[in-house]
């Protein structure tokens, strides 16, 4: 698909489900106008990008992540080394689908969607495995991310906003996943609808341990007691919350190792020559532990 076919296809989805979206400024209902903005009744107005997404975050500041860690995430992403994950993911939305009385599309909103692979993979699955109308949203405060997001062909509506005050209507998504990136419950629950799932994956205490050891940084115990704290606050918030843990283990060669080793927070305090000597070694067996949450919305 071409560019211009993307920017398209994107204006298209907006003009079909621009019902999703509140105005971040005043928080007016909006409306596609022109094939190219999003407008609200007082008039503040939002433009599609070229690339087909639109930024919603009005007074954004300079993202602490750069085009170059996307691109790492991206590289990452697209090799399969999260497929596990993301099947364990796919399965437990699937269930969530199987509402045969609902004519209505199901709608997914992946909050903190980063570089978009999460969710066009997850949708690409989904779409696969049902017939049912799916509506796809993927929203993050970094515009080099949603721009990033953009270039690929899946059919979701990409935007910048601010995910503690996001620019989406109350109770409009079936689903929110939010994949390795921060929450706020209160938003998330004034978003979803009643009977709505939150899905939130955390690494858990061993993820890639084999990087700390190696590069020295400390294994601390704080790994597993804050998978814990992340639980418990959950669970205050969706009660009846279920819990899923998803290990494995891959061989990472070059340069799949050296992007991990760029998007992984606690390499970029490391002593240099142990980078350095990581890096000039053939492959490395990581492990991968992640926790998912499921916590489904009791209370509209
Ligand atoms: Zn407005």
């Amino acid at each position: 698909m071409s560019k211009k076919e993307h920017a398209i296809q994107r204006a298209g989805l907006m003009a079909r489900y621009d019902d999703i979206f509140r105005c971040p400024v005043c928080s007016l209902p909006m409306k596609m106008k022109n094939g190219h903005s999003l407008s609200c009744t007082a008039e503040h107005s939002f433009d599609l990008s070229r690339d087909g997404y639109i930024h919603l975050l009005p007074n954004a500041k300079a993202s602490k992540y750069d085009k170059e860690l996307f691109e790492a995430r991206r590289l990452i992403n697209g090799s399969g080394y999260f497929d596990p994950l993301m099947d364990a993911l796919t399965t437990g939305v699937q269930e969530c689908m199987l509402d045969p009385s609902s004519s209505q599309p199901f709608s997914i909103l992946d909050a903190g969607c980063g570089e978009g692979s999460h969710l066009a993979s997850l949708l690409h699955k989904l779409r696969r495995s049902s017939q049912r109308d799916i509506l796809a949203a993927g929203a993050d405060s970094s515009k080099p991310g949603i721009a990033l997001a953009a270039k690929g062909s899946a059919p979701v509506i990409w935007c910048v906003a601010d995910l503690t005050r996001s620019p989406f209507r109350d109770h409009t998504f079936d689903i929110i996943t939010n994949v390795l990136s921060p929450s706020n419950y209160e938003e998330f629950k004034r978003l979803l609808v009643p009977g709505g799932m939150l899905v939130k994956i955390i690494p858990g205490p061993e993820y890639l341990q084999e990087f700390r050891q190696f590069l020295y940084t400390p294994s601390s115990p704080k790994q597993a007691e804050a998978v814990e704290e992340t639980a418990v606050l959950f669970a205050r918030h969706f009660p009846g919350m279920k819990q899923q843990r998803i290990r494995y283990e891959a061989e990472l060669s070059q340069p799949h190792l050296e992007a991990m080793l760029k998007m992984t927070p606690l390499s970029w305090h490391a002593p240099e020559e142990r980078t350095q000597l990581l890096l000039a070694g053939p492959s490395l067996t990581v492990t991968f532990d992640f926790t998912i949450l499921w916590g489904e919305h009791l209370n509209a």
